[in-house]
């Protein structure tokens, strides 16, 4: 807390993974010795640049940008670029070190790192976007490549920020490196099935889950928090596994729709920059609460897939009360720490954000290495070979759980799982 003040968001991500560690470090004293656990929770490279750039009326606007690269043991530094105005260095530093494990649970040879900036998107014109990335870029371009650091999406950054960003590190650098940057149009070196990556991806993991308690989708009641890239995926997703889900949210608040919601009806608001506010008036019989989560609607499956810490005790024992089975986070830390061991009491099936939101950065590796061979795989093959990986993941999880005596504890086995591996490449590498 002391080396870094101001960062309560790190320092939460940090605690969860060393409280789940106790048991590692009791076997492995190699590891105390090297002071491996103070190098992992210290990151490798830290950029904060100044971010100028002109709005359509002329003004001249002023942004933070961040850029962390946290740990490079497995390979280049991975992880998305959020825009959001409550983006701070803490912010970017908890995702960076989240990263770390949920890239290294992928077996993809992904190091970890996050970037971002504190640049709001909302209510900003096309070219107001576009004049922000390049001036983004024209001081990331130096820090990035497919072999360095390769940035993709994250809040507020999809294929169209993507685009302009990669248009101005193409200008700058005088190389079409699609490998530099993942999650792009398929117009320009982008995979099929990344942009449902990762909503497909938690609902993969959940349907492992349950059925590793005899257990499945069908039929299942669903509530998912967000209405963005994670979870108007993650709710297509339930939908073809025969769950209904019957509400989501965005920053303004709630939408219940007891038909269950409307995909079409929520890509239309999304096409047209609205949000879930006006779904009623799209659909007669469903409700718009405003400012309230949804985690007050009976389910069996919730996904919260927004931002991190939306979900506290409070709504953790609503939830359970009301009949919950099991949770998988899109969303990264979307749970507090007393909300997961309200769960983890009542024994329902949860499955932390570093594994079940893996999906996104597996299939962004998939997007390199369809860059570096410049080939180009069908929507199937990609959807298959995620749907393979999430499995892996969850098997990897509840094995590593099992065999470090805490079975059933995702949180616990992906923690540790990641970080064996990280930690024996640490030390393969040489510990300087
Ligand atoms: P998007 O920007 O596409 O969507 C975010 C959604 O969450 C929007 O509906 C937004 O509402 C809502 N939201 C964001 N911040 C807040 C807030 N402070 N309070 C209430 N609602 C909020 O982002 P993604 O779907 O890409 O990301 C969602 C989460 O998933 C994040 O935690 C991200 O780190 C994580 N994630 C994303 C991956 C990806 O591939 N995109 C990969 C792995 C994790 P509004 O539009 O009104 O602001």
């Amino acid at each position: 807390v002391r080396r870094n003040p101001a960062e309560p968001e790190f320092h939460q991500a940090v605690a969860e993974v060393l409280s789940s560690l106790e048991p590692v470090l009791a076997r492995r004293t190699d590891l105390r010795e090297l002071r491996l656990l103070e190098r992992l929770c210290e990151p490798e490279r830290q950029v904060m640049f100044r971010v100028g750039w002109t709005d359509d009326h002329g003004i001249p606007q002023l942004n933070r940008g961040y850029r962390v690269g946290f740990s490079s043991a497995l390979g280049p530094y991975k992880g998305g670029l959020r825009f959001h105005p409550s983006v701070t260095l803490g912010t970017v530093k908890f995702l960076a070190f989240e990263q770390i494990f949920k890239n290294a649970l992928t077996g993809l040879g992904l190091g970890a790192g996050k970037g971002g900036a504190d640049f709001d998107p909302a209510g900003r014109s096309d070219g107001e976007v576009m004049r922000f990335c390049q001036a983004f870029m024209t001081e990331l371009y130096r820090h990035i490549g497919p072999h360095t650091d390769v940035p993709a999406g994250d809040i507020g950054v999809g294929a169209r920020e993507l685009g302009y960003l990669f248009g101005q590190y193409k200008r700058i650098t005088n190389r079409f490196d699609a490998g530099t940057l993942t999650g792009k149009a398929l117009a320009i070196g982008g995979s099929h099935v990344r942009t449902e990556a990762t909503g497909y991806g938690v609902v993969y993991f959940l349907d492992a889950m349950l059925a590793a308690r005899g257990d499945n989708l069908e039929g299942k009641t669903a509530v998912v928090s967000g209405c963005g890239n994670v979870a108007l995926y993650a709710m297509a997703k339930l939908h073809d596994s025969g769950a209904t889900v019957f509400a989501c949210s965005d920053s303004t608040g709630t939408l219940h729709d007891p038909a269950g919601v409307r995909l079409d009806v929520l890509h239309e608001l999304k096409a047209t920059q609205r949000k879930v506010d006006a779904y009623p008036h799209l659909v007669p019989g469903a409700r718009f609460v405003p400012g309230i989560a949804p985690w007050d609607i009976p389910c069996d499956i919730a996904v919260p897939a927004a931002t991190q810490n939306e979900l506290d005790e409070p709504a953790a024992i609503t939830l359970t009360k009301n009949g919950l089975r099991a949770l998988a986070e899109g969303a990264n830390m979307p749970c507090t720490p007393a909300a997961i061991d309200v769960f983890r009491d009542a024994g329902i099936a949860f499955a932390p954000g570093k594994a079940a939101n893996a999906g996104g950065v597996a299939t962004s590796a998939l997007e390199m290495q369809q860059n570096s061979t410049r080939d180009r795989w069908g929507f199937p093959t990609v959807d298959q070979r995620l749907a393979a990986i999430m499995r892996d993941i969850h098997d990897t999880c509840l094995a590593t759980a099992d065999q470090y005596g805490r079975p059933g504890d995702y949180e616990a086995g992906a923690n540790i799982a990641g970080f064996l591996t990280v930690a024996d490449a640490m030390i393969t590498l040489g510990v300087a």
